[in-house]
């Protein structure tokens, strides 16, 4: 991770955002097909008064501050012992690559859990749910199958606690990546030769 990197600069206004999310992909666990682990290796919020970043220590965590961010903003004072006067936990930089979460997803419902996976490639990420049946819902649609099969579930389960909207991966962070740069490279050799046929 050295030359030709962009810097990230950092987010001049309070975050709006969101939660952030910090992903540094273990490279095996993406090639592991079927795996049930995410991609995202840890979580961190940004205090809405300093802006330094802070670590958030587990998944649930985060998913329960992610749910109301809009409402509730985080700050550093929230945390036992920490206030905006002490340094940031970690830096927005691309030794890391950085994923920003959306606001306000619901926190999973009982029974499921929210993944998260990059792409090999780097240009994307996809947002599943595994279900208490261990299958995979890839969209809404696969939720009402679900709760047709198992109408049990429908008091706990509605379809409107499932969000589906991948991260924003934060390019700067990526774009010293081969694999990106081999992508974005391909992706620009179909756009000129359709461009050059017409
Ligand atoms: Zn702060």
């Amino acid at each position: 991770m050295t030359a030709g990197m962009t810097a990230g600069s950092p987010p001049s206004s309070p975050p709006s955002q969101g939660g952030s999310q910090v992903c540094s992909p273990p490279r095996q666990s993406l090639r592991k097909r079927g795996s049930t682990k995410d991609s995202v290796g840890l979580y961190a919020v940004q205090c809405y008064k300093c802006y330094k970043w802070r670590m958030v220590p587990t998944k649930e965590e985060f998913e329960t501050l992610r749910e109301n961010f809009m409402e509730d903003p985080w700050f550093c004072s929230r945390r036992q012992d920490c206030s905006c006067d002490d340094p940031a936990d970690l830096e927005y930089d691309n030794t890391r690559v950085w994923v920003m979460d959306k606001p306000n997803i619901p926190k999973p419902p009982p029974e499921t859990e929210r993944l998260v996976i990059m792409r090999r490639d780097f240009t994307k990420m996809d947002t599943y749910y595994v279900m208490p049946n261990g299958k995979r819902a890839r969209c809404a649609g696969d939720v009402d199958k679900f709760l047709e099969a198992f109408p049990e579930y429908k008091d706990r389960i509605s379809t409107s606690d499932f969000n589906f909207a991948p991260p924003k991966i934060v390019e700067e962070t990526v774009s010293h990546n081969p694999s990106w740069i081999a992508a974005k490279a391909k992706k620009q050799d179909k756009a000129d030769a359709s461009s050059a046929q017409k």
